[in-house]
Parts: structure tokens; sequence; C-alpha cells
């Protein structure tokens, strides 16, 4: 209890130290005064106030304005009967954790209006014991002026904080959703629809199996081949969401490349240690782009490919033995490479483009060194 109560006060910014030196500085200055009565109105009337201030924290609505109110008379009757002022530190505190903004303006204002004419008066009845602890009153009449203001914009400001988590949360939720629906809407469209042909056909086969078993065999025919479609059609669903594994971009280039009459040598077979998923996808999407650009641009005749893993990165290479051609002013920038470097960046890789003899693309990453194998 003790220890949540110090949790509480430590997250006020102001040592909770400081808070117990308040709580009992009130009878120090009630024992001050030397007739009994004014003791025993003192002890009330601190009593009073820490009890209705745990109250106001507590309470909504216009019991706010109520506590309030009674705790700043308590505060006003404490600084010229004790001239103990510090009950307005607490008021302060408590006024800054006021959340509706007009009820936190307008107890502000009137605490510290109440605050200022009461020092006032104490200072102009030239209160001895006052004028002793004045600076200590300075710090307390700053503190109800900055204090409430600090710890009010504080809490907006966390409040905004967990408004921003929970929206990033909503984001991340909806994108997931939208991920399955998207891929609900393609199971639908594609097997689906594929699958309850098949069934249809097939039930017309076993009806036709007697009576016409030729049309029964076209039927089973067409069954066949629905089912050949949907599942070409699934694989092609999973390697979209999974993303393009190198070797299988490496067979594709090589396509690409014996088309447009480029020969294409290096390294064919490779195992990758260290490198997830991701940015093996992005690895192959730079292969396809440089590909795309030597058979774009290039006039080459060769194609170079390389791969290799250190110890900390792996580093790609593919060359061509064609001329880099400096784009011209006039021409529309592409945005090939660019796309390449800003993927390389978001997985910590770089991209240096090399244009003697040819051009060479060197690609580097860093390796995962998290990663177990566990993806594949
Ligand atoms: P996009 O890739 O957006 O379709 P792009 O290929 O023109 O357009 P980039 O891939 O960024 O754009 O390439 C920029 C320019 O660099 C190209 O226009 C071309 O002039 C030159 N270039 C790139 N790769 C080669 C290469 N292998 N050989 C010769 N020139 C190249
Ligand atoms: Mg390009």
């Amino acid at each position: 209890m003790l220890k949540r109560y110090m949790e509480f006060q430590r997250n006020t910014g102001i040592s909770p130290y400081i808070w117990i030196i308040l709580y009992i500085l009130p009878f120090y200055f009630i024992f001050k005064s030397s007739s009994m009565v004014v003791i025993i109105v003192g002890i009330l009337l601190t009593i009073l106030f820490f009890v209705f201030y745990q109250i106001a924290f507590i309470s909504k609505g216009w019991p706010v304005y109520l506590w309030t109110f009674i705790l700043i008379g308590i505060s006003i009757t404490s600084t010229s009967l004790f001239s103990y002022v510090y009950f307005a530190f607490f008021l302060a505190h408590f006024i800054g954790n006021i959340r509706d903004r007009k009820t936190f303006l307008i107890l502000y204002f009137v605490h510290l209006i109440s605050t200022s004419i009461s020092i006032n008066i104490t200072i102009v009845l030239q209160e001895a014991f006052f004028l002793k602890q004045f600076p200590f009153v300075i710090i307390v009449w700053i503190s109800v002026i900055l204090l409430p203001f600090n710890i009010h914009n504080r809490n907006e400001r966390g409040q905004l904080e967990e408004k921003l988590e929970d929206a990033n949360k909503r984001i991340s939720e909806l994108s997931k959703l939208e991920e399955r629906q998207r891929i609900a809407r393609d199971l639908h469209d594609t097997l689906g629809q594929k699958l309850s042909l098949i069934g249809l056909k097939s039930d017309l086969a076993r009806k036709l199996i007697n009576k016409n078993p030729e049309q029964a065999r076209d039927e089973l025919k067409d069954v066949q081949q629905t089912a050949r479609t949907a599942l070409n059609e699934v694989r092609k669903m999973v390697s979209s969401m999974r993303g393009i594994r190198l070797e299988d971009e490496i067979v594709l280039v090589t396509k690409i490349l014996k088309a447009a009459q480029i020969n294409f040598t290096g390294t064919k077979e490779f195992k990758l240690v260290n490198v997830s998923l991701l940015t093996e996808n992005i690895l192959s999407m730079c292969l396809k782009e440089a590909v795309t650009n030597i058979v774009k641009h290039s006039g080459a005749s060769t194609c170079f490919f390389s791969i290799e893993q250190t110890w900390k990165e792996t580093i790609m290479k593919i060359q061509d033995d064609g001329k880099f051609k400096i784009p011209e002013e006039h021409e529309k920038k592409g945005h090939g490479l660019m796309g390449m470097r800003e993927r390389l960046e978001f997985i910590n890789g770089n991209l240096e483009v090399v244009t003697e003899k040819g051009t060479t693309l060197i690609i580097r990453v860093p390796n995962d060194v998290k990663q177990t194998g566990k993806e594949e």
C-alpha cells in the first residue's frame, strides 16, 4: 500500500520525500502557536484538508468544484492563522491533475488569485514568522503558477501518446484483417469456383457413366483439367504470399537473358545461411531489376552473377560487359536503381554501382544473426 502510494507520488515529478515533509510540516506550524484552541482548530483543519484532498481526487463533475473551494478555504485559513502556506502546493498538484480543460482553468485562476491575496495580506500584516520563511513562500507561489500547467501538459501528452499507440495497434490490426480478407477473396474466387465446378462435373460423369460413357469420359477430362488449373493457382497464390526466393528468381532471369540472347554465367547453385525471408525477397527484387536494366540499356553480350557470404554479410554481384548509358537530361528519370537503394536501406544494406567496362552492381546486406533456418 505504502509502496503504491510512494509510486503515485513519484509520478507527480516531485520527490516522495518532499511530499512526506509537506505532510508533517503543518503540525510543526500548529504547535508553534500558544493557544490550545488554535492548536485544536489547526489539527482539525489539517486532518480535514487531507481527508477532503483524497476525496477530491476521486470525485467527478461539480463536486470537484465544491471540494476544491473547501480546500482553498482551509489553505487560506491556515496561511492567515499559522503562516502555513504549503497547502497551496498540494492544491496546485491537485488542480494540475484535473483533466477537463475548463474546470482546470477556472480552479487554477481561483486558486492563484486566492493564494496571492492571502500571501499579500499576511505580508502586509507583517507576520514575523511568515516573513522568516519568505523565500519558501516565494517558491510555493511560483509553484502555484507553474506546477498545475506542468502537470496538466504532461498528462495531456501522456494521453496523446496512449491514443497514438492505440491508433498504431488498430492500423496493424486493420492491415492484418485486410490481408485476411484478400486471402479469403482469392480463395473464394479461385479455389471455391473451381471446386464447385469439379463437384458438378463429377456428379454429371457419375450419372452418365452407364448411359453415355463417351460423354462421361469427356466430363472427367474436364474435371482433371480444372483440378490442375486450381492447383497451379494455389501454387501461385502461395508463392505471392511468401515472396520470391532467390533460386526461383534465378530461373526466371535465366529465361529472360536467354530470350535476349545474353550469355548468363557465374554462380548457379548456392546455399544462403542467416538470411531472412525478407532479405531474400529484396535480393530477388534487386536481381530482377538489375537484369531488366541489362536487357533494356546495356547492349551487353554476357551477364555474370555471383553471390558470396562472409561471417557478417552477403554480397551479391551482377555484372555486364555492355556500356553504362548515362541518362540524358531530358529523359524521364527511372526508379529502378533508386527503388533498389531504398529497399536495401530498409534492411541496412547498400548498393554500389561501378561503371567501368560495363556495369557492375554490388549489393551488400548484413546477415541476420538470430536466424536459425526456421523459416525454411
Ligand atoms: P525503370 O527502372 O524505372 O523502369 P530505368 O531502367 O530507366 O527505369 P533505372 O533502373 O533507375 O531506371 O536506371 C537508371 C539509368 O541508368 C537507366 O535509364 C540507364 O540509362 C542506366 N542504366 C542502368 N543500368 C544499366 C546497365 N546495366 N547498363 C547500361 N545502363 C544502365
Ligand atoms: Mg530500370
